[in-house]
């Protein structure tokens, strides 16, 4: 008598009397249920289709709400048992019905595969996959290249350039292996400063190394701004990787990205800085945004700030994201340095300028609200599919 005779009968039609028999019965059901489900996983399935069918048949014979085995067995054993053989049915039959969740169609079509060996049925034609011929899966899709997205970091980017684009600055870049001279010297930055330590930069040699910020390209821009003779002002953006010898932690990577903006002209004052910036804040963060400038210093301006903007989550108020204090510290900038502008070749008695130094991650990481650098650069798809 085979499993689907027996849960035609009551236990009692099969002289089931003692709890050790029922424990064994069901045992049986168990067998039974595995061994179709494993069957039908290694038959696999020539096409979607017929998997899904193959799927529905097999759950359909189990699990069906009026004549699948599952139902036969609750009506035809547990219902009808005796009084003393009811608890034991009852528990066996609980741990069938959990077992048998398997024998959905979702969970067995995650393990039957698709399979170009599985005999293959197409429009009513048959090919049986046979020792020595080929099989052509003519249902199987082709290969799929899954399609990525662009990198927040580079999605902030291009945000940052159209703003400044729009206010016709030009885009330049610029060598991230540079020598010490561009990176440093001509930016007037002293042999005895700090940032030239070989804790804080990474050397190629003692003559070159990985650019420590991307004001180097102000000082390219300045000096090919001269030998074209060019008119009118320099006006340029310059977004790039930079390389620091920092140990990688929530706020720090050792490779970062960063965009300087330069305007240098015959009439550029402190004002038409403030004034651009506070442009740029309001579009990048919203219109509601306040700007905020602190004195500071940088061997490379002078007078020398810092840019603070309002919070654009709390607007102001204390959050999480401004460490309560209402404003997120986002950018240096200041007025050129007359040496740095001699460096460049260009006259400090007639041409004055500007400039403003940003981190992209920083402005990404305050954009999406993501407080740990890292995940930028780890490439984890289910980090990076977000954006
Ligand atoms: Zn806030």
């Amino acid at each position: 008598m085979n499993i689907d005779d027996k849960v035609g009968k009551t236990l009692q039609e099969l002289g089931m009397t003692d709890a050790a028999g029922v424990v064994a019965l069901f045992a049986e059901v168990r067998t039974a249920m595995e061994s179709e489900r494993e069957a039908l996983v290694a038959r696999g399935a020539s096409s979607d289709p017929v998997r899904d069918q193959l799927c529905k048949a097999l759950r359909d014979r189990w699990l069906a709400r009026k004549s699948g085995l599952v139902s036969l067995i609750d009506e035809n054993w547990l219902k009808m048992a005796m009084k003393e053989l009811k608890p034991v049915v009852g528990r066996q039959f609980n741990q069938l019905r959990q077992l048998a969740s398997c024998m959905e169609t979702e969970a067995l079509a995650r393990d039957v595969q698709v399979r170009r060996d599985a005999v293959v049925q197409v429009r009513g034609l048959q090919l049986e996959a046979s020792a020595g011929s080929v099989n052509v899966e003519v249902t199987l899709p082709g290969l799929r290249r899954p399609l990525g997205s662009i990198h927040p970091v580079i999605r902030v980017q291009r945000e940052i350039e159209d703003i400044f684009l729009g206010l016709g600055f030009k885009i330049e870049t610029g060598p991230e292996i540079e020598s010490v001279y561009y990176n440093f010297d001509a930016l007037n930055i002293p042999e005895t400063h700090s940032s030239r330590d070989d804790w804080d930069t990474i050397y190629v040699d003692s003559k070159t190394l990985l650019r420590t910020h991307t004001s180097p390209v102000q000082i390219r821009a300045m000096e090919r701004y001269v030998r074209e003779g060019s008119q009118g002002g320099l006006y340029i953006i310059t977004p790039g990787k930079c390389y620091r010898n920092d140990n990688p932690d929530a706020t720090h990577s050792p490779m970062f990205h960063q965009m300087e903006g330069l305007a240098i002209d015959t009439d550029i004052t402190f004002a038409d800085l403030k004034g651009t910036l506070d442009f740029f804040a309001k579009k990048f963060f919203g219109e509601k945004t306040r700007t905020s400038f602190h004195p500071t210093f940088f061997p490379f301006t002078e007078p020398s700030g810092e840019v603070a903007v309002s919070c654009h989550v709390c607007d102001g108020q204390g959050c999480r994201t401004c460490k309560e204090s209402g404003w997120i510290e986002l950018m240096g900038c200041g007025m050129v340095h007359p040496q740095v502008l001699k460096n460049g070749g260009i006259d400090p008695e007639r041409y004055s300028g500007w400039a403003f130094g940003l981190g992209i991650d920083r402005f990404t990481m305050a954009r999406y609200g993501i407080n740990d650098i890292q995940l930028f650069f780890q490439g984890d798809v289910r980090f990076l599919e977000q954006f």
